[in-house]
């Protein structure tokens, strides 16, 4: 390539890009990001002190992403972080690129909401806590959004990643989530501990374009309090329950597997769990508190074993909660995952038989007799489905 800024490239050039460069904003503690992937983000492309004083624009934020693309272009010489080497990277025509817009794209983390950490729980596998950093919001993500807002360049239909952080702790919970929807941003992924209960979220789920992800890690009460440090078992069990009964059909429950909770004791309980919950979704991931740890050959071993036990009772419902992160090392655990639960199946072929029917009230039951006509009505498919089952 001959050009030495972005002003110098042709629509037909071949450049390097990456979609969370030209669509993705992240608000994070310490400002603006185009991704986080766990272990792996790009360079920060506006910090939150720059934010605080009021100066940032629509205009600044393009600027630091059009640096940002000249970085990993060789353009400058910028520090481009985890940008190097990121396996999101593609290559494109530099006409095909474009910085104005952000959303759009239903991408993992195109928009990330992590202005806070705060939280009602002390995970042992989270890092704010490790790193004591558990603080309040420390701007108005909203305002950043408004930015693009004002001149119709915030697009519709991206994924947007809601944690923390515990966002129902956060005063304008509400408020962010109604602007989500007001705006039709697209898929909103709360990640919430359910340990507080929330009418106006329970609602929202109810609307379908809002998901709710728990880490449950286990289904004993014993390890939930020394995983998590705080003894918030029931109250999440409670709350979950009630999430369910909202009829949403994206409840994603999800285990972090650490060195505490890798035991047979806690997949099963976890799965006996899932049988009651009957999440639409049960997210696999390997604790990542430091970017600078392996991933231990006991975690993907007993990720393919949950996974495989997942599908074996539950059906295709695993699902791997990293499967986007570009890090080399997750690069290695999606492949290595991949052949234990091949190896695993192998061995034990996974049969239709050992998949849980929903239960369906026997005909005889009292309570159906007080059934209304409409309720009675909305059975119908669940039994026939039992009793064709019988016959094939
Ligand atoms: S770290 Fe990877 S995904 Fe994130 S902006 Fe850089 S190249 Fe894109
Ligand atoms: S619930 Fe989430 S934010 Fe809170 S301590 Fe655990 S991992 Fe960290």
């Amino acid at each position: 390539m001959t050009a030495k800024s972005i002003k110098d490239l042709k629509p037909n050039d071949k450049v390097i890009s990456c979609k969370w460069v030209e669509r993705g904003l992240c608000e994070q503690i310490w400002g603006l990001t185009c991704c986080v992937h766990g272990t792996l983000t790009s360079p920060t492309l506006v910090t939150v002190d720059e934010i605080k004083s009021g100066k940032v624009d629509y205009d600044l934020i393009v600027k630091r992403k059009q640096e940002l693309f000249e970085g990993i272009n060789g353009l400058n010489d910028m520090d481009i972080g985890g940008c190097k080497g990121c396996a999101n990277l593609y290559e494109t025509e530099f006409g095909k690129v474009d910085f104005d817009s952000i959303g759009g794209l239903a991408l993992p983390c195109i928009f990330d909401i992590q202005h806070y950490t705060a939280c009602n729980e002390r995970c042992t596998y989270c890092c704010y806590v490790k790193r004591n950093q558990l603080v309040p919001p420390q701007y108005d993500i909203l305002k950043i959004f408004d930015l693009f807002k004002e001149k119709g360049k915030l697009l519709k239909g991206a994924h947007i990643d809601f944690s923390g952080g515990e966002p129902s702790i956060l005063k304008d919970f509400d408020k962010i989530l109604t602007y989500f929807m007001d705006n039709e941003m697209g898929d909103v992924a709360v990640y919430s501990n359910a340990s507080i209960y929330s009418q106006t979220f329970c609602d929202l789920l109810k609307g379908g374009n809002i998901s709710l992800t728990t880490s449950l890690d286990t289904g004993l009460k014993s390890t939930y309090k020394k995983v998590r440090g705080a003894d918030l078992f029931e109250q999440v069990i409670e709350n979950l329950i009630k999430y369910r009964n909202s009829g949403t059909d994206k409840l994603f429950l999800k285990y972090v597997i650490t060195e505490d909770n890798r035991t047979d004791d806690d997949m099963w309980s976890f799965i006996f769990a899932m049988l009651a919950f009957r999440p639409n979704l049960v997210m696999i991931s390997p604790d990542f508190p430091y970017g600078d740890l392996e991933i231990p050959e006991e975690t993907v071993k007993f990720a393919a074993k949950l996974w495989y036990n997942i599908e074996k009772y539950l059906g295709n419902v695993a699902h791997d909660f990293t499967w986007a992160m570009g890090d080399p090392k997750f690069v290695k655990y999606h492949k290595d995952l991949a052949e234990e639960i091949r190896l695993l199946k192998e061995k034990n072929p996974i049969c239709e038989c050992t998949r849980l029917k929903p239960y369906v009230y026997p005909v005889c039951c009292p309570q159906q007799t007080k059934a209304t006509l409409a309720q009675k009505l909305k059975r119908i498919p669940a039994i026939i489905s039992l009793k064709l089952s019988e016959w094939f």
